[in-house]
């Protein structure tokens, strides 16, 4: 067993060039795309030149809904709660 394992020569790890962020001007709604790694920082959009940070991958987006929908929950309970307290008097 003294072979050598190809799998653990050491190669260079190749970067997924394919990774662009779809987005919309926010001024314009112009339907923009960015490389992953112009995430954050200031890009200008071509159609009306306004200058604006590239928003994060859609990713986000799920959180956010997450986050939305969890404070939508709470808010509906609390006031359930609420409304029950209140008939409980
Ligand atoms: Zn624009």
């Amino acid at each position: 067993m003294n072979q050598h394992d190809p799998r653990v020569r050491d190669e260079p790890v190749r970067s997924p060039d394919s990774e662009v962020v779809d987005y919309g001007c926010p001024l314009c709604g112009e339907p923009l795309q960015s490389p992953d790694s112009m995430v954050a920082q200031f890009d200008t959009c071509p159609m009306c030149g306004s200058i604006f940070t590239v928003p994060k991958p859609t990713a986000n987006w799920a959180l956010l809904t997450a986050i939305v929908l969890t404070l939508v929950v709470v808010a509906a309970l609390a006031a359930t709660a609420f409304i029950i307290l209140r008939r409980g008097q």
